[in-house]
C-alpha cells in the first residue's frame, strides 16, 4: 500500500499543470482502488467545484457545484468526516446533480481533504454495485487524502495565479508601507546551464581567476555603498563573500575542474552547486539561507565570465524591486535613495537580504504566494509590509488611503524617535528601563539616548555561527569590548553561548531527535569548560576598566548549573588577574528564566544570582509544549496564553526587591509591553525598532492605574481574551494607534 500511495503522491506533485495534477489524482486513485468512478471536488469562495473526475460526465467538470452541507459531498466537507454508503441514492442527503450523470453509481465513499485544520476539498470513489467499502479501503483513501491535501491546496493556489489577481500576500520581512513603480530583476545567468568542455583548456583557469578578481572588485564597490551605521553582521556577509573568493579549497576545486578540460562557467556551476546542495539539506533555517549567499556569489562570478560589466547605475525614480530571490548584493546595487520597497518571490525572513532590508529600513515582503514575475513587471505596486500584503495596479482610493497612513506613520515614527532622547518615565512618575536586544554591530547612537538604559541582551551566537571554527578568545574579546564601549557607561548584558536547539554550529554538528530538549545552552557549555572558560575570559578582559558587563546564563534548569558557572567565572577571573597582574571588576551573574523548572525554583535560587531575565520565547515554547519554529503548530504558540501570563506574573512576584527584566519578543510588542507593565515589570529589553513605540507607550501610561487590568488578565480564559483586554485598555487610554507599529 505504501508504494502505491507514494507513486500517486509523486505523480500528482510532478504534474506540470493543475489540471494534469488533479486528473492524475482521480485516474490513479480509481485504478489503485479498482472502483468505477473517482472524483475530486475543490472548495473555493463559491463552494465545492467538481474539479476532476473519471466516471462522471466530462461536461460537468469545472461546472457542477455543491454548497457546504449540500448533498453527501457537501455534508462530508461540513462535518469534516468520512461517509461510507452502500447505496448512496437512497440516502436522505443524496442530491442529484443532473449534469454529472451519476445515477448509475450506488456504493459511495468520500473523505475530506484537510490542510492546516481547513477543508480544501472532498475526494470520492463510487461503484455501480451496492456494497459497503471495506475498512482497508477507508483507511487507504484517508491516508491518501491526508498526504494529498497540502499538495492539492498548493497547486490550486498556483492555478489561481493565472487569473488576473491583484492582491497577493507573503511574509513581512521588514515592516512598512511603500507605493512605487516596480522593477523586475531577472537573473542574467543561471547555475543550471549545459556543461561544456573547452576548446582551449589552458585558458580557462586564468579566465576564471580574472573573473574572481573582478567579482572581488565589484563586491568592494558595493560594500563602499554600505552606510557606516549598518550592523556588523551585514558587513560580515560581505566579508564572508570576499573570503570565499580567496578560499584555497574553493580555488583548488575550480582549478581542478578547469584542468580536467571544463569551461570556466562549468567549473563554477559544478563546484558552487555542490556547496549549495550541502546547505540546502540543513534543517536549520539560518544555515539553509546561507546557501542563497553562495548562489548569489556564484551568479556574480558567472556574469563576470560572460560579460564583465560595471555595476548598475542607481535608479533615478522611486522603485520597488522585485525578483525571484532578492539577494543582499542586489539591494546594495539597486539601493540608495530611490529604493522604496522589495518583493521577493522566494527567500525567508532570516535571509541576508531580509536582514539588510530591516537594517536599511526598507519595507520588504518575501515568499510571496501564488504570483509570477511577469505579473509584477513595471506596475504600480502598493506594498503593505505590516500585514504582508501587496497590490498590483491598486485603486486610486486605496493608494490615497495608504499614502495618508504612510505619512501619518512616518510623522509619528519621527516623533517617537525624537522622544527617545528623553527619560522613560510614565505619567505617574515611574521610571521604566528600556534596554536593547543586540545581536551585533553598531548600537552607539541608541545608547547615547537618555531613554535607552543599556543593552539587555547581547546574543553571542551570531559571532559563533558566522565563522567556520570557534572564534578565538582575542576575536571574542574584540567583539565584546566593542559592544561594552559603545554603551558608554550603561550596562550591557552579554549572554553566554546559547547554541544547540535551532542554532547548530556549522563546525560542531549535533544530531538529536529532540534538539530543543537536548544539548543546548548552558548544558553544552558546561560539558565543554575549555570553550566556556575562553568565552568568560574574553568577556572579563573586555570589561577591564569599563565595568559595565553583566553575564547572563541561558537555559538554566538546575541549581548546580548556577554553581558551576560561578566556579568557572571565578576561575577565569583569578587566572586573568594573575596574568594581567591587575585587579579586574567582578561582573554580575544572572540567569534566564526560560525553562519551567527555573520558574518553579526561583524563590530558592534568587539569593544566589545577581539578576534574572525572563526569556518569554522559550518559556512559551516549554510551558505550552509547542515548538517555536514549527508553523504547523504556529497558532498554538501563544505568549498571551493564560498559562504564560500566570508564569510571568509569578516571576514578577517572586522577584520583588531583586533585579529582573524580560528580554523575549513580547517586550517589544505594544500589547506585550502593556501586559508586562501591568504585571509589575519595569525593565524591558527589545529589538531596536520597538524602542520608540514602547517608550512612547510608557510615557503616556499611568502605571499606577493598571491594577484592574492585571486582575482581568490573570482571570482571562484564553489568549484571545488576554489580547482583547489589552486592546481595550489601549483604546480607553487613546494609545491603540501604537498597535500598528
Ligand atoms: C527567549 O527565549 O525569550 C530569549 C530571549 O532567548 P532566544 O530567543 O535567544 O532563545
Ligand atoms: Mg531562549
Amino acid at each position: 500500500m505504501i508504494n502505491t500511495l507514494r507513486q500517486i503522491v509523486q505523480q500528482v506533485s510532478r504534474a506540470e499543470t493543475v489540471e494534469q495534477s488533479v486528473t492524475d489524482l482521480v485516474n490513479l486513485t480509481r485504478a489503485a482502488m479498482n472502483t468505477d468512478c473517482c472524483s475530486l471536488y475543490l472548495l473555493d469562495e463559491l463552494g465545492l467545484l467538481l474539479s476532476a473526475s473519471h466516471g462522471l460526465a466530462t461536461d460537468a467538470i469545472g461546472q457542477a457545484r455543491l454548497q457546504l452541507g449540500e448533498g453527501i459531498v457537501g455534508t462530508v466537507a461540513l462535518r469534516e468526516e468520512l461517509i461510507n454508503l452502500a447505496d448512496a441514492p437512497t440516502h436522505p442527503a443524496f442530491k442529484r446533480l443532473p449534469e454529472a450523470q451519476e445515477d448509475e453509481y450506488r456504493a459511495f465513499l468520500a473523505v475530506p481533504l484537510v490542510h492546516r485544520a481547513n477543508v480544501v476539498g472532498v475526494l470520492v470513489v463510487q461503484q455501480r454495485i451496492a456494497r459497503q467499502f471495506s475498512e482497508e479501503e477507508e483507511s487507504f483513501l484517508i491516508t491518501l487524502a491526508s498526504q494529498l491535501a497540502p499538495r492539492v491546496h498548493q497547486r490550486a493556489l498556483a492555478g489561481k495565479a493565472s487569473e488576473p489577481r491583484r492582491c497577493f500576500s507573503g511574509l513581512s520581512a521588514s515592516p512598512g508601507i511603500a507605493i512605487a513603480q516596480s522593477m523586475v530583476l531577472k537573473p542574467k545567468t543561471s547555475l543550471q546551464q549545459a556543461e561544456q568542455l573547452s576548446s582551449q583548456p589552458e585558458q580557462e583557469w586564468p579566465r576564471l581567476q580574472q573573473a574572481l578578481a573582478s567579482t572581488a572588485d565589484e563586491l568592494l564597490q558595493l560594500t563602499e555603498r554600505l552606510d557606516s551605521d549598518l550592523t556588523d553582521d551585514i558587513r560580515m556577509v560581505f566579508d564572508s563573500y570576499q573570503m570565499l573568493l580567496v578560499d584555497p579549497e574553493l580555488l583548488r576545486s575550480f582549478e581542478q575542474q578547469c584542468l580536467q578540460g571544463w569551461c570556466a562557467e562549468t567549473a563554477v556551476c559544478r563546484v558552487m552547486q555542490q556547496a549549495i546542495n550541502r546547505f540546502a539539506t540543513m534543517s536549520d533555517d539560518y544555515l539553509r539561507e546561507r546557501g542563497s549567499d553562495l548562489q548569489d556569489l556564484a551568479l556574480r562570478i558567472l556574469s563576470q565570465l560572460s560579460a564583465p560589466s560595471a555595476l548598475a547605475s542607481q535608479p533615478q525614480q522611486p522603485l520597488i524591486l522585485v525578483a525571484t530571490e532578492i539577494s543582499a548584493t542586489m539591494l546594495l546595487e539597486y539601493g540608495g535613495e530611490q529604493l522604496q520597497g522589495v518583493v521577493s518571490l522566494r527567500g525567508g525572513v532570516n535571509s541576508h537580504a531580509a536582514i539588510l532590508a530591516r537594517a536599511m529600513g526598507i519595507p520588504a515582503i518575501v515568499a510571496a504566494d501564488g504570483v509570477r514575475l511577469e505579473q509584477l513587471d513595471n506596475k504600480l505596486i502598493l506594498l503593505d509590509a505590516l500585514s504582508g500584503q501587496f497590490w498590483v495596479d491598486p485603486e486610486a482610493a486605496q493608494v490615497e488611503h495608504y499614502q495618508q497612513t504612510k505619512a501619518q506613520r512616518d510623522r509619528f515614527k519621527a516623533v517617537m524617535q525624537q522622544h527617545l532622547g528623553e527619560a522613560c518615565v510614565s505619567q505617574d512618575g515611574q521610571a521604566v528601563q528600556l534596554l536593547l536586544n543586540a545581536d551585533a554591530g553598531s548600537v552607539a547612537e541608541l545608547m547615547a539616548q537618555q531613554g535607552v538604559s543599556g543593552v539587555g541582551l547581547y546574543r553571542t551566537e551570531a559571532l559563533f555561527m558566522a565563522s567556520d571554527r570557534f572564534p578565538s578568545e582575542q576575536q571574542q574579546r574584540r567583539h565584546y569590548r566593542h559592544m561594552l564601549e559603545q554603551a558608554s557607561g550603561k550596562p550591557v548584558v552579554i549572554r553566554t553561548l546559547d547554541v544547540g536547539g535551532d542554532k547548530p554550529l556549522p563546525y560542531m554538528p549535533i544530531r538529536e531527535d529532540n534538539p530543543f530538549l537536548g544539548w543546548r545552552g548552558i548544558r553544552l557549555c558546561l560539558d565543554h569548560p575549555e570553550l566556556f572558560l575562553g568565552q568568560l575570559r574574553a568577556m572579563i578582559s573586555a570589561n577591564a576598566d569599563l565595568d559595565n558587563l553583566r553575564i547572563l546564563i541561558p537555559m538554566v534548569a538546575r541549581l548546580d548549573e548556577i554553581h558551576q558557572c560561578q566556579r568557572l567565572l571565578h576561575q577565569a577571573l583569578a587566572e586573568l588577574v594573575e596574568e594581567l597582574d591587575r585587579p579586574l571588576p567582578v561582573p554580575a551573574l544572572g540567569i534566564m528564566v526560560e525553562v519551567p523548572a527555573a520558574l518553579l525554583q526561583l524563590p530558592k535560587w534568587l539569593s544566589q544570582v545577581d539578576f534574572v531575565s525572563v526569556g518569554s520565547n522559550d518559556l512559551t515554547q516549554y510551558l505550552l509544549a509547542v515548538d517555536r519554529n514549527n508553523d504547523r503548530v504556529g497558532q498554538q504558540y501563544d505568549s498571551y496564553h493564560p498559562a504564560v501570563v500566570q508564569a510571568m506574573a509569578q516571576v514578577a512576584e517572586h522577584c520583588q526587591g531583586h533585579s529582573f527584566s524580560l528580554c523575549g519578543e513580547l517586550a517589544g510588542e505594544i500589547k506585550g509591553a502593556l501586559m508586562l507593565l501591568a504585571l509589575g515589570y519595569r525593565d524591558l529589553s527589545m529589538n531596536g525598532p520597538a524602542l520608540g513605540p514602547i517608550h512612547y507607550l510608557v510615557r503616556n501610561l499611568d502605571l499606577s492605574s493598571l491594577g484592574t487590568l492585571k486582575e482581568q488578565l490573570l482571570d482571562a480564559r484564553d489568549g484571545q481574551q488576554v489580547r482583547h483586554l489589552l486592546h481595550q485598555h489601549l483604546v480607553q487610554v487613546g494609545l491603540d494607534t501604537l498597535e500598528a507599529f
